[in-house]
């Protein structure tokens, strides 16, 4: 073989692996959508305006082709070779208001996971954080949830900060949650942390459990780790960045 067709033949290969390239897969996570900003009701930190919150997906879908956690979380998990730009896209806390943007999703193809807190799902219970109760999607709305488009995941019992709570009490909690939430047609054995908080005590019990923690530490994920980052893609922190 000449040298002019090595180096041809060379040249073809790196190009080749170039397209296979192992391409970041971005997580994001939102919270409340809603149309108008209440101050009693929401934290300038987990909001998006409804218009908005629309208008970025359309434009993460020209970037992003979207996929399920489960999926993304299968990818990393075997390191394959990644050509296109993933992404998933997840919510926290579960709201109510959040259901009115479930059919916009399933309408644009955009897989969702909710990560709720079994606790509220009562539509009584209050997070001190804020100074009226917001309406949380409740028991019978969130089994009502058949989508294949929707997975549900778990945001511990309460809205409690998992570093603050005994090793006793943090495996209640997701005891709790497994037992509420798994029977859900839609259920998947993930776990995001509240405030994004977590310790390597709260890891061990959770890789017990077999549960795959989710972070919101802003990483985009390339390989195999145990766990998923996240980004916040709520309004407040999108403001930042500009
Ligand atoms: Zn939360």
């Amino acid at each position: 073989m000449g040298m002019g067709r090595v180096r041809k033949m060379f040249r073809k290969v790196v190009r080749k692996m170039e397209k296979m390239r192992l391409s970041p897969i971005e997580v994001f996570v939102f919270h409340a959508v809603s149309d108008k900003y209440d101050e009693q009701l929401n934290m300038r930190v987990d909001w998006s305006s409804t218009k908005d919150f629309k208008q970025r997906i359309i434009n993460y879908q020209q970037r992003y082709t979207f996929i399920s956690l489960e999926q993304a979380y299968w990818m990393m998990c075997h390191d394959l070779f990644r050509s296109k730009k993933y992404a998933v896209l997840t919510c926290d806390d579960g709201f109510e208001s959040v259901l009115q943007i479930i059919p916009f999703l399933e309408e644009r193809k955009v897989p969702v996971t909710l990560f709720v807190n079994p606790c509220y799902l009562d539509g009584i219970s209050k997070r001190k954080e804020y100074s009226l109760n917001p309406q949380y999607i409740t028991h019978k709305d969130l089994f009502s949830i058949h989508s294949e488009n929707v997975t549900i995941g778990m945001h511990g019992y309460e809205h409690n900060d998992a570093t603050r709570l005994s090793s006793d009490q943090f495996e209640e909690s997701v005891n709790k949650c497994i037992n509420m939430l798994s029977n859900h047609p839609r259920y998947i054995s993930f776990y995001a942390y509240t405030w994004g908080n977590y310790s390597e005590q709260t890891q061990q019990i959770l890789k017990q459990k077999k549960v795959v923690p989710v972070f919101t530490d802003g990483a985009s994920n390339y390989r195999f780790h145990y766990g998923i980052g996240r980004k916040p893609i709520d309004s407040y922190y999108l403001k930042k960045e500009k």
